[in-house]
């Protein structure tokens, strides 16, 4: 806030600074005129009478151009602030941001490295029965899992940033990709929601798979994170003509309008990290958007009914 009261003092002492000079080179006008108009009372036998009505024009053009110049003075300087005042808040959006990335990104790696930790110990300590051992271990790797989607991402949004991002294009199965990308994430005893599925078969792509798969883990995680019932989940994929159409639903706590185009920004999540619950850094929906666009496809975010969200993925085939 610092600099923004610095800068305004600066605004206010210019303006002063300005009207004072205004003023001054108003004033030395009059006088001017004022001592011309002496002259000619002195004079009046050997002026012509046109020479008064001189005087008056030339006073009046002087202050219109000391006017005129002030405004346009002023329209400028005000330019000026509306173009600082604009780009000082987005800077200040931006690192207010990214501390709530570092806020998150970090309690992100604590919490699950935590969990992780408690889960060997206790294997390491106790004497359990199978399946108790079972379910610790699952939530081990649940949580594992989490780290790693979490370091993925990371990595992945400093390459777009960095426009390092390289895709390797060529066709591949996109409903094997899907269901294989579900799979991977199914861990024996561990409680995940509910997924339906609904993929025409064998559907074709030119494209990057790992990047579509990052694009479904996205798009689920969220949809999982932002449901707080048992409801479930579905995926579809068909193809319409020349492009395949991708749907992840949910029942979940849905997306307001007006922030329906905000949450594609880098960083950007809904509500304040204050009383948010959820945990999140912001990054997937970034990373989503710039592999849909890589791939020169669309996204829409749609009102599921009677409540949560639709993501809807428009791609070309080729
Ligand atoms: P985050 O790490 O916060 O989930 P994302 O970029 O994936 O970051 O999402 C940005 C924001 O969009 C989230 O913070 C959340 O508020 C909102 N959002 C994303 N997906 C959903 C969803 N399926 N339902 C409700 N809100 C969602």
């Amino acid at each position: 806030m610092r600099p923004l009261v610095l800068f305004y003092l600066l605004v206010i002492y210019v303006l002063l600074q300005f009207s004072w000079w205004a003023y001054l080179l108003l004033e030395l006008n009059n006088e001017v005129v004022e001592q011309k108009t002496e002259l000619y009372e002195l004079q009046k036998d050997q002026m012509p009478a046109h020479e008064v009505d001189f005087f008056s024009k030339e006073l009046n053009q002087r202050t219109a151009m000391v006017v005129g110049e002030g405004l346009v003075f002023l329209a400028i300087l005000l330019i000026g602030i509306y173009i600082t005042r604009r780009s000082f808040n987005k800077e200040f959006a931006l690192a207010r941001q990214q501390k709530n990335f570092l806020l998150s990104i970090t309690h992100e790696f604590k919490s699950p490295l935590a969990a992780v930790k408690l889960n060997l110990q206790t294997l390491q300590k106790r004497e359990l029965e199978k399946e108790q051992r079972t379910s610790i271990i699952a939530k081990a790797l649940n949580e594992t899992e989490r780290i790693h989607n979490l370091i993925e991402n990371a990595l992945l949004a400093a390459r777009i940033e960095s426009h390092s991002f390289q895709m390797h294009v060529e066709e591949f199965n996109v409903t094997d990709c899907i269901s294989s990308t579900i799979q991977s994430r199914i861990i024996p005893g561990a409680e995940l929601k509910n997924i339906e599925l609904d993929l025409e078969d064998n559907l074709y792509m030119k494209g990057d798979a790992l990047a579509i798969s990052s694009l479904i883990l996205n798009l689920l995680e969220n949809a999982e994170k932002y449901t707080h019932d048992k409801s479930s989940i579905s995926i579809s994929l068909k193809q319409v003509k020349n492009h395949l159409i991708i749907e992840v639903a949910d029942h979940g706590i849905g997306i307001a309008d007006t922030e329906k185009t905000k949450i594609f920004e880098k960083f950007y999540r809904v509500g304040n990290e204050d009383t948010r619950n959820t945990k999140g850094t912001g990054l997937g929906l970034f990373i989503v958007k710039h592999i849909v666009d890589f791939h020169h496809g669309t996204i829409e975010v749609l009102d599921n009914l009677p409540n949560g969200t639709i993501f809807k993925v428009i791609l070309p085939v080729d």
